[in-house]
């Protein structure tokens, strides 16, 4: 099948300005994750690579960029699903490693565990050979003059990715900095199962970003695939996910990328934004602030 991909840098309000440098890494995310799918790669590696491209660029909660705890550290929280073996790794609170992607799948690999926090998943980065980076690495200026100043972050730029390869295999993954000024030891939706990303191979895969602590109380990214079971394509189980967070809390600020057992992507949020992309049918990279998943896609 023709596989594919897309990703998410969170959801929230930011900025107009901030659309275009923000879209330029969604892009290359999304190409180099398609640039693996598209050649024979497995969508596990897929999300994982694309994931770190996010990781790495300062303008999203996740890896360098993200957002700064009530402390002034950064603490990151992520999960990776294969869903060929309906296995997860997933790390939280975690501090100095620079993929916490990459080291949720090193969870999933290579330990008996399932989930593992602050530093005990720190030693084990370093005992695997993940890079581990001095804390201060990962805090940009832009956050740091939010923490000084008390302004709370309206966005939330956790990064995501959920791909279908050309065996019909499906991988999520979701990777984030947390929420602002949030408690030290805070852990939000992102490493959790069915929370934070959700994956079945029969059917299809959410990432999901928003305020952690509604996404949780709902099992968000498992909404929007027990949506698909029940006949609805990506787009319309996404939607009705979102409807259905709506319909509990007041204000629900989420947002979810999905993609099903066809190779159907879609997009939803309640927030003013979902920086989002993916590979229409033509294998072309597109991008998308608001509009979500445009009707090629
Ligand atoms: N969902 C994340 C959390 O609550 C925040 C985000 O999406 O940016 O930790």
């Amino acid at each position: 099948m023709l596989p594919t991909i897309i990703v998410h840098g969170g959801a929230g309000y930011w900025a107009d300005e901030l659309d275009a440098p923000k879209s330029e890494f969604i892009i290359e995310a999304v190409q180099i994750g398609y640039d693996i799918l598209n050649s024979g790669g497995t969508a596990l590696d897929a999300v994982e690579k694309a994931v770190n491209v996010l990781e790495d660029a300062p303008l999203f909660d996740a890896g360098r960029g993200s957002h700064l705890n009530i402390e002034g550290m950064v603490q990151m929280d992520a999960i990776i699903i294969d869903a060929v073996t309906r296995d997860f790794g997933a790390v939280a609170g975690v501090e100095q490693v620079r993929y916490p992607i990459s080291l949720a799948r090193r969870v999933m690999q290579d330990t008996p565990h399932k989930f593992i926090v602050g530093t005990g998943a720190e030693k084990l980065a370093a005992e695997l050979g993940i890079p581990l980076v001095p804390n201060m690495w990962f805090v940009t200026d832009a956050e740091l003059a939010k923490y000084r100043l008390r302004i709370a972050s309206g966005t939330h730029d956790t990064v995501g990715a959920v791909a279908i390869d050309k065996d019909g295999n499906i991988a999520a993954a979701t990777s984030t900095g947390g929420t602002s000024h949030k408690l030290a030891g805070r852990v939000g939706d992102a490493p959790l199962f069915g929370a934070g990303a959700y994956a079945d191979n029969d059917f299809g895969a959410t990432s999901a970003t928003g305020v952690g602590e509604n996404s949780m109380r709902i099992l968000l990214s498992k909404v929007v695939v027990d949506q698909i079971v029940t006949g609805k394509d990506a787009q319309e189980a996404s939607v009705a996910a979102i409807a259905y967070a709506d319909s509990i809390f007041d204000d629900s600020q989420l947002g979810v990328i999905t993609v099903d057992k066809q190779g159907r992507v879609g997009a939803a949020h309640s927030t003013a934004k979902l920086a989002c992309g993916w590979v229409n049918t033509k294998g072309q990279p597109q991008v998308s602030m608001k509009e979500g998943v445009h009707a090629d896609n």
